[in-house]
């Protein structure tokens, strides 16, 4: 640009120097005609070169870049620099486009583009397979539209995509399919589907496998348990120095027999694939259930609270959330010493019903709380296992929730205590009638 300037000045300059000479010499009015007429020329030339430039910018072509005179030779030959640079980044941009088409096209998985309205924008050819899309004919389509399953649906309207969904096939009874959500860009969302019937067959083949053993157990197990009651209950059957050993022998069966149960009932909720009930659980009978549960565990050792909203109700089986919320009451005082509070809490906190379980117990290292729900996890298991434990208490309630669309959030700060919060979504909160019409 600086060359443009430079020359249009000596273009000026020159001019003015030319009309002050034929001033002096002619006069003024000829000095001015001068300057008229090379404006003019001036002007006719700049309108000259604008309209070129304005032939060539409707079809760009690099190779019919104008060449230019005087300042438009500087003006052409940055456009034709211009051009040439957008040219490559294009032809660039083309090739990686390509190339991240070709690598999703040969992932297993399907992927989606949806724009901030929900509309397919692009996808895969597993996508299409797996999904029934057409490319060529659902651009644009709202994705609901499209993949019309009840439980998608519901989670696409969630805007909860921290987990995936899973739903069986329509056009394929036999395939399971896992989709997931992640929102980019500015409100865009991906989504990636897979095909997750292998998978399945095996976890159903490993909770039958379960199943069966514990299944198979539990009999003989009763059996020897029974045989050893009854020799230690008969009078001389055992010698006074083996009765040590016979009552090491009844509370390890017994604790086996524990296990096998919580093993039981595990592949009794995973399996359950139906949704539990909607039916409204009376709050305040359960309530009071499971603080009586709790001071007949604590046998007196702790004090244990209740601060319950008596107008909060919940839908759901009230079975499974009965053994959900006992095995955290249990915990709590299992893992609180001597002289230590429970305190159960049934609230509502953002239009979603909350059973907080909170102690003033020995606590959980960080490290350990994201790891707490998986089957025989135990921070100590001396303490697990002289307190009764069998590992599979949070297990299930991960189970359990996970089928209601609860979630479990654990707080606590070692030495002082924690708390355990089952939150509720919004859809199986029921208010009492009469307190809702107040
Ligand atoms: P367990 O039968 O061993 O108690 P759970 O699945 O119920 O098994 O709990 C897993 C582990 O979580 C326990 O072994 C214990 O270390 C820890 N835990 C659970 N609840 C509490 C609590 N309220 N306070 C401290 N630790 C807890």
């Amino acid at each position: 640009m600086s060359d443009i300037r430079w020359k249009t000045f000596w273009l000026g300059l020159g001019l003015l120097a030319v009309a002050l000479v034929i001033w002096a010499i002619k006069g003024i009015v000829l000095a001015l005609v001068f300057l008229c007429i090379a404006l003019s020329l001036y002007i006719a030339r700049l309108l000259y070169w604008l309209y070129q430039l304005q032939i060539w910018l409707r079809t760009p072509s690099l190779n019919e870049v104008p060449e230019g005179k005087g300042i438009w030779e500087t003006v052409f030959s940055s456009l034709f620099q211009h051009q040439r640079k957008n040219i490559r980044a294009e032809a660039e941009l083309v090739a990686a486009l390509e190339g991240f088409k070709r690598a999703t096209n040969a992932l297993p998985d399907g992927i989606v583009v949806l724009n901030h309205r929900d509309e397919v924008e692009w996808c895969n050819p597993p996508a299409e397979l797996l999904l029934g899309l057409d490319i060529s004919r659902d651009v644009n389509q709202p994705v609901q539209n499209l993949v019309r399953y009840a439980e998608f649906i519901n989670y696409l309207q969630s805007s909860q995509y921290a987990e995936p969904v899973i739903v069986k096939s329509i056009r394929n009874t036999e395939t399971t399919l896992q989709i997931q959500l992640i929102v980019f860009g500015t409100a865009q969302k991906l989504l990636i589907c897979r095909n997750i019937s292998a998978q399945e067959k095996i976890d159903t083949m490993r909770r039958d496998f379960i199943a069966n053993v514990s299944h198979e157990l539990r009999t003989p197990l009763t059996v020897v348990g029974g045989f050893l009651e009854t020799l230690l209950d008969t009078k001389d059957a055992v010698p006074d120095s083996s009765k040590g050993y016979f009552d090491m022998m009844i509370s390890q069966t017994s604790r086996m027999r524990l296990i096998i149960e919580d093993l039981l009932t595990l592949s009794r909720i995973e399996s359950n694939s139906e949704s539990p009930t909607t039916s409204v659980i009376n709050m305040s009978t359960l309530l009071t259930m499971l603080q009586n549960d709790a001071k007949a565990l604590s046998n007196g050792k702790h004090k244990i609270h209740l601060n319950a909203d008596e107008t909060l109700n919940i839908k759901g089986s009230n079975d499974e959330l009965l053994s959900a919320f006992t095995n955290l009451v249990t915990n709590a005082v299992r893992y609180t010493p001597k002289g230590g509070d429970v305190t159960i809490g049934w609230t509502l906190k953002n239009k979603q019903a909350v059973l907080n379980v909170k102690d003033s117990g020995i606590g959980i290292e960080a490290q350990h709380i994201a790891r707490l729900t998986e089957r025989f996890y135990r921070v100590d298991n001396g303490r697990s296992r002289d307190t009764g434990g069998t590992g599979l208490g949070l297990a299930i309630v991960k189970h359990i929730l996970n089928r209601h669309k609860a979630r479990l959030e654990i707080k606590s700060t070692i030495g002082e205590g924690s708390t355990f919060s089952i939150v509720f979504p919004q859809s199986r909160t029921a208010i009492k009638p009469s307190e809702e019409a107040a």
